[in-house]
């Protein structure tokens, strides 16, 4: 399953930066095209950070629009899918900038 791979790294990354401590909420920042189904990401992030520092944790995920430059006329477009072209002039040479990527934006850790 897709949302599996992506807890799966979504939990290794929030294990990195809590050092150790408990987290009690986690904020991920997820491009538009990774088509994250976020009651799926949720519940395999329950399952996989099973026994970890996360938990327990409450997952935060904000979904990040698709930003493209175009080559052609130097126009940057952010939109919720990979468009064909661009809305400007019409060219396909599309640079894709951001959307597909995966950042742990921010991390909680519990009280000690
Ligand atoms: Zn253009």
């Amino acid at each position: 399953m897709h949302e599996q791979g992506i807890a799966e790294a979504v939990v290794n990354a929030v294990e990195r930066r809590a050092g150790g401590h408990r987290v009690r909420r986690a904020r991920v920042r997820a491009g538009v095209l990774l088509h994250i189904s976020e009651p799926a990401l949720n519940q395999a992030f329950i399952m996989v950070s099973d026994g970890t520092v996360a938990d327990g944790a409450h997952l935060d995920v904000v979904t990040e629009p698709a930003r493209l430059a175009c080559r052609s006329c130097g126009r940057t477009t952010t939109s919720d899918r990979l468009p064909a072209a661009c809305p400007e002039c019409g060219g396909t040479d599309l640079e894709l900038q951001s959307g597909d990527g995966l950042v742990l934006e921010s991390v909680q850790l519990a009280e000690a």
